[in-house]
């Protein structure tokens, strides 16, 4: 019999991206015990192990957002601009219509320096990579928090696609260039008053001279710089070669914000290709494609506690 091969094609994000959702999601039945050890055994199984973080991953780490916390830390900004819509969790904050460069920046660099630059590396975050010493592993993050990297994996293995809370652009994103703005956040958050950073803070567009903005994905100025690209790259490459392999796909805290960037896509790999398996953790959104059978596990449980269930199983004790 001929065989036909196909030449191995390079796989590039742009082909990696998937529009498209299951139709046959479940919530798997499987006792919490039971996934726990198919998802241990789909690790020790597997060469290369592709890890897809979402906002929930920090989340179950312990990062916070809203709250107590939001209003501990941003009572000011409450007080100044109302308990409204706006101002009651880190997320949407950062959609306050601000009147001014003055009071954007105010709160922006208070927001970098907490929901990211000044986050410790998480115990969390340590204990899922110290899982997978003897495995190829690479991460893509919607996570502006670089807390992965914080535990320690290299910049090499990682992909965080929609920006970082480190680093500035142009508002208008004139020209393909972020610079690292961390000490000039820590030098706004001394000089704030009233919610407001002086004027001759405000940093300005080198090229254009109009407004700068964070480096995060929330319209179409996102700046994606020669760093972003090469971690692109790098991605394609290691994706490429996994793809081939014995791969593991985990999926932690993936929710339907931005479904197409790692949840869809991975049931996509899944669906393609036999060799490849799929953890879903989640607090309750967990639910794979029937049709994965037992290629899929879907845990819908706390994080924390599923992570550190799952690497006690892997190392056996
Ligand atoms: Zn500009």
């Amino acid at each position: 019999m001929k065989v036909i091969r196909f030449p191995n094609k390079k796989i590039t994000f742009e082909s990696f991206l998937c529009g498209m959702p299951a139709r046959d999601y479940i919530n798997q039945e499987t006792a919490y015990e039971e996934q726990i050890k198919q998802a241990a055994k789909m690790i020790k199984d597997a060469d290369y192990v592709l890890l897809g973080a979402g906002a929930g991953m920090s989340t179950a780490a312990g990062a916070q957002y809203g709250g107590k916390f939001f209003e501990d830390n941003f009572g000011e900004f409450q007080q100044k601009y109302g308990k409204n819509e706006y101002m009651r969790d880190m997320y949407f904050a950062g959609f306050y219509p601000f009147p001014n460069e003055e009071s954007y920046w105010g709160y922006w660099s208070k927001q970098a320096l907490l929901g990211g630059i000044d986050l410790d590396a998480t115990p969390l975050h340590k204990l899922l990579l110290a899982a997978f010493t003897d495995k190829k592993v690479f991460l893509l993050s919607t996570n502006a928090d670089k807390q992965f990297e914080k535990a320690g994996l290299s910049t090499n293995q990682i992909f965080c696609t929609q920006g970082d809370y480190f680093h500035i652009q142009c508002g208008k994103g004139c020209h393909d260039k972020t610079y690292d703005a961390v000490e000039l956040f820590r030098k706004m958050d001394v000089a704030r008053k009233d919610c407001m950073i002086p004027s001759e803070m405000v940093p300005k567009c080198l090229v254009c001279g109009g407004p700068m903005d964070m480096n995060l994905r929330k319209d179409q100025y996102f700046v994606q710089d020669d760093d972003w690209y090469a971690a692109e790259e790098r991605f394609g490459e290691y994706l490429s070669e996994a793809i081939h392999k014995k791969l593991v796909l985990i999926e932690l805290g993936v929710g339907f914000n931005t479904p197409t960037i790692i949840r869809f896509p991975f049931e996509k790999l899944v669906r393609e290709h036999e060799n490849i398996s799929l953890i879903r953790l989640n607090l309750n959104q967990a639910i794979v494609p029937a049709s994965f059978g037992d290629r899929a596990v879907g845990i819908n449980a706390d994080m924390a506690e599923s992570i550190k269930d799952i690497v006690k199983e892997v190392s056996g004790s």
